[in-house]
Parts: C-alpha cells; sequence; structure tokens
C-alpha cells in the first residue's frame, strides 16, 4: 500500500534526464546555431559572386555594344564620302557583315531606301522597308540601340544604327546591324553560353522588360513585370537580393544594368542547390559527434548511476532502521560525496539512537525494576526457549518467611532494600547459565539449567543457609523457603511444574520455614 503512495520518478532518473535534456539541447542548439551562421555566409557570398558575375558581363556587354556603335560610326564615316557608289555600299556591308562576328545582317539606308545588305537580299534593294528597327532609326537620327523586337522571319532582333549625313550635314540615312538573339554572334556567346551548375543561370531583360536570353527558350521574348530584381535592374539599379523566381523557386540573385542598352543581367542561383551542401556538411557533423555523444550519454549514466546509488542505499535501508542488521548495511553504504554523507551519518546517529531506545524498552519489558532482575514475561520466555532445546531444568521458587513483618517493623523502603539484599545473594551464588527471577512481591524463581532435583536441592540448601546467616544492616537476619520441582521429571508442562514447585514451598512453610523441600513427583 506504501509503495503505490510513493513517486515513480527516482533520483537517477530524474539526474539522467536533467543531464540529457541539457546535452541534447545544446548539441541542437550548437547545430542550429552553426548552421545559420553557414547559411549566411553561404548566402552572402552566392549573393556576392552572383553580383560579381552579372556585373562582369554587364560591363563585357556594354564593352561590345559599344564596339559594335564604333565600328557602324566609322563605316558611317566611309559611306558618307560616296552615298552614291553602289558598289562601294556593297563593298562595306560586307566588310561589316563579315569582319567580325558582331552582326548578323548589315543594311544600309540612303534617302529612304534600302541601298546596300549583307547578306545580298536583292528583292528588297531599293525598297523601303519599316521594320521597327529601321523606322526607329529613321526617327531618331542618331546612333541607337533597338528594342528587340520580332523580324518578318521570326528572329528576335536588336538593331544597332549608326545614322549618315552629307557634306552639307543633312540626314541621307543609317548604317545598321542587326543582332539575332538567338543565333551565333559575339552578343550570344557571350550572354547564352554559360556553364550552368546545380541550376544557376543567368538572363538578360531589355529596357522594357522583355526577356533577351534565357536557359529556358520559350521564356525568351516574354515580359515580365511583377519582379522587383527585372523593376531595380532596368531602372539603372544594381544589386543583389533573395527573389522567388517564375516557378516560385526561392533564389539567390545578383544583377546589374548594361548602361548603353538600358538592359538589365541577372545571374541566380537556386537558395536550395547553395544550402545543399551545408545539409550535406551539417549531416556529417551530426553524423561524426553521434559516437562522442553516445560516449557522453554513457558517462553521464554512469555518473547519475553514482551519484543516486548512496542516497538509493541509504533510503532503501530507511525502511527497516528497526533491524538490527541496518546499522551494519548504512555503514557499508559508500557515502562519497558530502550531502550522502551527512546523511548517512545522520542516519546511523538516528539508528543508534533508534535502537537503543528500542533496547531499553526491551530491557523495561523484560526486567524487575527494584532488583534487575528477569520479570515473570521474561522468565516465561526464556522457559520456552529451555523446553524448545529440550534442556532440562530445575525451578526453586524462593519466598521470605514472614516479609510482612519485615515491612511492619522497619517500613516499606527497608523492605525493598532487603528484596536487593536478597537478589544479590542468589545471584553471586548462580551461575552464568542459571536464570534470576523475581516473580511477585517477595517471591523469587532461581532456574538451574541441566540440574536434577537432588543437585538443586543442594544448590537450594547452600542458598538458604547462606540467607539464614547473613546480616542485613538495617533489619538483622532474614530466612527463605524454597519449592523445589524440575522439568520435565515432575512434569512435562511447564504450569504443573511451578504448581509442583509451589505445593513444596507451601509445604515448606507449613512445616516451618526456612527450608528447602523437593515437590513430590507426580
Ligand atoms: P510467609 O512466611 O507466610 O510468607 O509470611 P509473609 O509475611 O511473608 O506472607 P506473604 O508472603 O503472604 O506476604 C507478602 C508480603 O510481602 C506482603 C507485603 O507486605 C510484602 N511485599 C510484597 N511486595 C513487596 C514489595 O515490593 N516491597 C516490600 N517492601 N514488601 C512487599
Ligand atoms: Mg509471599
Ligand atoms: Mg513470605
Amino acid at each position: 500500500m506504501i509503495k503505490k503512495l510513493l513517486p515513480a520518478l527516482n533520483l537517477r532518473f530524474l539526474i539522467l534526464l536533467l543531464a540529457f535534456s541539457a546535452a541534447m539541447s545544446t548539441l541542437v542548439g550548437s547545430f542550429y546555431s552553426t548552421y545559420q551562421v553557414q547559411k549566411e555566409q553561404l548566402t552572402t557570398y552566392t549573393l556576392n559572386s552572383n553580383l560579381a558575375y552579372a556585373q562582369k558581363l554587364a560591363s563585357a556587354t556594354d564593352n561590345f555594344l559599344k564596339a559594335a556603335l564604333q565600328q557602324l560610326a566609322y563605316s558611317a564615316k566611309v559611306i558618307e564620302q560616296s552615298a552614291s557608289d553602289s558598289k562601294l555600299l556593297s563593298k562595306e556591308v560586307i566588310r561589316l557583315n563579315h569582319q567580325t562576328d558582331s552582326f548578323n545582317s548589315v543594311v544600309i539606308n540612303v534617302h529612304g531606301v534600302i541601298a546596300a545588305t549583307s547578306p545580298l537580299l536583292e528583292k528588297i534593294i531599293g525598297k523601303a522597308i519599316n521594320s521597327p528597327g529601321a523606322i526607329e532609326a529613321l526617327k531618331e537620327k542618331r546612333p541607337l540601340i533597338s528594342e528587340p523586337y520580332m523580324s518578318a522571319a521570326g528572329n528576335l532582333i536588336v538593331f544597332i544604327s549608326h545614322p549618315l549625313f552629307d557634306k552639307e550635314a543633312n540626314y541621307i540615312g543609317y548604317v545598321g546591324g542587326s543582332l539575332y538573339l538567338k543565333e551565333k554572334n559575339i552578343l550570344n556567346e557571350l550572354l547564352e553560353q554559360h556553364y550552368y551548375k546545380g541550376g544557376s543561370y543567368l538572363y538578360v531583360v531589355s529596357s522594357s522588360k522583355r526577356i533577351l536570353y534565357h536557359p529556358e527558350p520559350t521564356r525568351i521574348g516574354n515580359v515580365v513585370n511583377s519582379n522587383s530584381v527585372i523593376d531595380d535592374v532596368v531602372s539603372g539599379g544594381q544589386g543583389k537580393s533573395l527573389v522567388v523566381n517564375s516557378v516560385g523557386k526561392p533564389m539567390i540573385a545578383g544583377y546589374a544594368p548594361v548602361a548603353l542598352s538600358g538592359w538589365g543581367i541577372v545571374a541566380q542561383r537556386p537558395l536550395k542547390t547553395t544550402l545543399s551542401s551545408l545539409d550535406i556538411l551539417t549531416i556529417e557533423v551530426v553524423k561524426r559527434t553521434i559516437p562522442m555523444a553516445l560516449i557522453t550519454f554513457i558517462f553521464i549514466g554512469l555518473f547519475a548511476h553514482f551519484i543516486a546509488r548512496p542516497l538509493k542505499r541509504l533510503a532503501d535501508n530507511a525502511d527497516t532502521l528497526d533491524d538490527p542488521q541496518s546499522l551494519e548495511k548504512l555503514k557499508a553504504v559508500k557515502s562519497w560525496y558530502f550531502e550522502s554523507h551527512r546523511l548517512k551519518l545522520a542516519m546511523l546517529k538516528g539508528v543508534n539512537i533508534l535502537q537503543m531506545q528500542i533496547g531499553q524498552l526491551r530491557h523495561d519489558a523484560q526486567t524487575d525494576p527494584l532488583t534487575e532482575t528477569h520479570n515473570r514475561r521474561s522468565l516465561n520466555g526464556l522457559l520456552n526457549q529451555l523446553i524448545f532445546k529440550q534442556t532440562t531444568f530445575a525451578i526453586l521458587e524462593i519466598d521470605i518467611d514472614f516479609f510482612k513483618r519485615v515491612n511492619d517493623t522497619f517500613g516499606h523502603d527497608k523492605g525493598d532494600e532487603a528484596l536487593v539484599y536478597l537478589t544479590n545473594i542468589i545471584k553471586k551464588l548462580s551461575r552464568k547459565d542459571d536464570i534470576v527471577a523475581r516473580i511477585g512481591g517477595e517471591e523469587f524463581v532461581l532456574v538451574l539449567p541441566n540440574e536434577d532435583s537432588q543437585s538443586a536441592f543442594k544448590i537450594a540448601e547452600r542458598l538458604r543457609t547462606t540467607v539464614e546467616s547473613s546480616k542485613i544492616d538495617t533489619i538483622g537476619y532474614i530466612t527463605i523457603s524454597i519449592g523445589i520441582a524440575t522439568w520435565p521429571d515432575h512434569s512435562n508442562d511447564i504450569d504443573q511444574v511451578y504448581k509442583c514447585a509451589d505445593k513444596a514451598l507451601y509445604h515448606a512453610k507449613e512445616h516451618g520455614r526456612n527450608q528447602s523441600v523437593v515437590a513430590d513427583l507426580l
């Protein structure tokens, strides 16, 4: 019943729980913070490298466009010398087209009609064309990089042109080169051929947010509106940012504008790919930490065991402090640290006091307070033990003669002194295994183990004569009468043995007192 009321948690479990949770939270906390710091570092590093890459490409593109415009400017100078010389115009368009890979086609427009083309397109020579690039060039009359547009042949085109003027500085037309964005040319090589790894890619938008280059061909030509990076880059901004791309993937982006054309270049890498190496790293760190953590947990377990052990042993003993063995058990507890040691000392002290008190109580319960001999209860117990061990014994029932008179003459106190005096004589004459008991007012029993009636009688007589001849200072002489019976000779039943001794004593009293009488055998 008591056990049910005890809490189920024990100290060892609690120490384990505390140490385990502290160790786990420290581990998890350090893993988490390390992960976070490395994630930040990796993200920042990727943001910076993407920005640097976008800037580098933007400046390379800018340089290319500048060079293309310069080529056209130089040609314009040549053409303006003799704009009516169709041979020269043909030569110039071929040179422009083939000298470098800058343009996919070159055209010269004089007085509103096409004067020369490369590659040669005979059917449009002498005709006016109204492609968006041409219209814009004619209208603006200045060096120009057009907005990208779709040509009649289905090419996404950027048209770069330079105006032509006659000697009187009148506008007469333009020389222009088309860049087919999807076909081979320097710009295409610069912006489309990239080393794509781990999902990182690059794309280019025009100033009107139309996609010019993108690894996903279907997206080229599309206009992207709700993208903060594109909004920023087309208005001339550059920077780095975490964005979500068109298919909902978080991206680490760096972006820079191409000053000359107003285009924007965005280099980006999926956040997931960037962090995947970190995930692998973290798993590796966790894996390598496990053995050490296991060793730590085993150590914690052992330590908890050793801390809890003395307290557990002390607690186990607390239930049985009245057990005579408990003192030894408590002493055996290894109390190796301060609190357990103090507890052990306190319990030892408590057990000592308890056992002393138990001993005292036991002694009190078994002892006659006046004579310090066994009382009747104790005597019965001792006789039962003798019977149990089948040790034969003789009972001497001793009664002081005319004791009432002693009391009457000298007072009760002196009577008590006489009782103590008699006790001392009995004790002096008895041997180690003999039992002395006071069973009534002035009645004593002396039990003599292993003695028969005859030898008991001799001992009784010796006692009687010793008493008879001993003078008690305060009251003088007293005599005693003794009734003797033996177990199991007189009876196997102890009560009957008592009765026999009683009878013998009565007989002694009846026949003059101051004598020893052995009971008759029944
Ligand atoms: P008898 O020879 O027949 O034994 O005569 P007696 O006077 O001794 O008679 P009995 O044995 O019947 O008397 C017992 C007396 O012992 C009665 C009482 O006054 C006295 N007595 C009993 N217990 C005590 C005690 O504890 N102290 C003292 N001082 N006297 C006691
Ligand atoms: Mg009596
Ligand atoms: Mg008497």
